[in-house]
């Protein structure tokens, strides 16, 4: 089929995610992904600078992880995960826990960043209940958290009104601002000890009460790439456990390098109770997602009753292919070679967010590990409402894929991206603020 063909197709019977399908322009087709790269049908390129919604860590159409999918593939492709196992499955999740700090040990396998909210958030719940304590019901989230698109992930985010048509359905969570902070910024004491009191309010308020505090840890993401200091999460850390509620990080975007070290946790020296985990697990090639436990929660779902069991579970749970794939991933991961690009990624960032820092109409530049964000506008030199979707065209016109998140323009490439990728993105960057002034 030719691509008119297959567009015509896609208009006829796709629905695509977060799209206005009655305004929105036809979507590019893809044709081929390699490394930063993304070409379309009519020859266009793109440098992917969103590791195509966050997932892809190693650049797209990795040989070693597309050979480790296919070998797999060969040898057996899925099989239930109840009453079997099999050596992916096993081999990875040792792998994680091993990565992974203090006894965060025992993983459950699903499919994406969602359910692996979903997950850690009915075990938490449970967990309290096997533990007969099942007055401790209720989660606290922070303002401008984003946890994905089902019913609880959803309960507990509130990063916009992109939820609003299911109100209904939704359960009440209670909400603890986030202290967002950026390069320069000597509010960030004032706002971290805010928060803190919100939260020291709230577990006076409801004593025994709180099930979990879910956190995205270190940033959040879809808010606008919204990053804390490591020494807030500790200093949350320790409240939550004097409370004696659980601590869940929702590491589905801050995991597998993106920050620095392996997981976001690291940086901050926590052991959370449960860590969410999906997008780059498997390198971005599959969907997958873990929620890990620590061992003690574990044991709390054990004896000789079904009811005490964790009752959930998803047809592809563990399938062999998102293992091997993520298997494969990891071995690249932890591979010197990647550990370097990552810290080049990180220092180019910086000397760039520098330059731009100069700039009147580029406010609170940020960066944690490979991911570099700042405001466009703000200050009175705002470039007009709807400089998001203006940002993304004159984008994609040069070749360079960013999805600005409102105001804010952030970079979070795969770690294959070459000093001259870079270079070269941050450069149309430059152009675009000067040509959209
Ligand atoms: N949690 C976080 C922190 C995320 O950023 C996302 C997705 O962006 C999710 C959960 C949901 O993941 P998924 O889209 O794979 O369901």
């Amino acid at each position: 089929m030719n691509p008119e063909e297959l567009l015509a197709l896609d208009a006829r019977h796709v629905w695509h995610p977060f799209t206005q399908a009655a305004a929105a322009k036809p979507p590019m087709l893809a044709v081929s992904a390699q490394g930063a790269t993304i070409t379309a049908a009519d020859g266009r390129r793109f440098l992917d600078l969103v590791s195509s919604w966050w997932v892809n860590l190693h650049g797209h159409g990795h040989p070693a992880v597309a050979a480790a999918i296919a070998r797999q593939a060969a040898e057996m492709e899925q099989v239930i995960f109840a009453d079997f196992t099999h050596a992916p499955a096993a081999q990875l999740a040792a792998r994680v826990a091993g990565l992974l700090p203090g006894d965060l040990d025992r993983v459950f396998y699903s499919d994406d960043g969602s359910t692996a909210v979903e997950v850690a958030m009915k075990l938490s719940l449970q967990y309290w209940r096997n533990r007969g304590i099942a007055e401790r019901d209720q989660f606290v989230c922070f303002e401008g958290g984003y946890h994905g698109d089902t019913v609880g992930a959803m309960s507990a985010g509130h990063s916009s009104g992109f939820f609003s048509a299911w109100k209904g359905m939704l359960f009440p969570v209670e909400t603890v601002p986030f202290p967002a902070t950026w390069d320069g910024d000597d509010s960030v004491a004032t706002k971290e000890a805010e928060a803190l009191d919100a939260l020291d309010r709230l577990f006076a308020a409801k004593p025994g009460r709180v099930s979990a505090v879910l956190i995205e840890p270190l940033i959040q993401g879809a808010s606008g790439m919204r990053m804390c200091r490591p020494a807030f999460l500790t200093a949350l850390a320790e409240r939550v456990r004097a409370e004696g509620a659980l601590l869940i990080f929702d590491e589905v975007m801050t995991g597998f390098g993106r920050t620095g070290p392996i997981f976001a946790c690291l940086k901050a020296g926590i052991v959370p109770d449960l860590v969410c985990l999906s997008k780059g697990l498997t390198g971005g090639f599959l969907p997958m997602a873990m929620t890990v436990a620590r061992e003690g929660i574990y044991r709390e779902f054990l004896g000789p009753d079904l009811d005490r069991a964790f009752l959930h579970g998803h047809s592809y749970t563990a399938n062999p292919l998102g293992c091997a794939a993520g298997l494969a991933s990891l071995d690249l991961l932890l591979d010197d070679a990647c550990t370097a690009r990552r810290a080049a990624i990180e220092a180019i960032h910086r000397v760039r967010l520098d330059d731009l820092a100069t700039r009147a109409d580029t406010t609170r530049t940020r960066i944690c590990g490979t991911i570099a964000a700042f405001d466009v506008g703000g200050g009175g030199t705002g470039y007009g409402a709807g400089i998001g979707p203006r940002l993304k065209a004159a984008a994609l016109d040069r070749g360079l894929l960013l999805r600005p998140l409102g105001n804010v323009l952030y970079l979070l490439p795969p770690y294959c991206l070459s000093d001259d990728e870079l270079h070269h993105a941050w450069d149309g960057i430059a152009e675009i603020l000067a040509e959209l002034a």
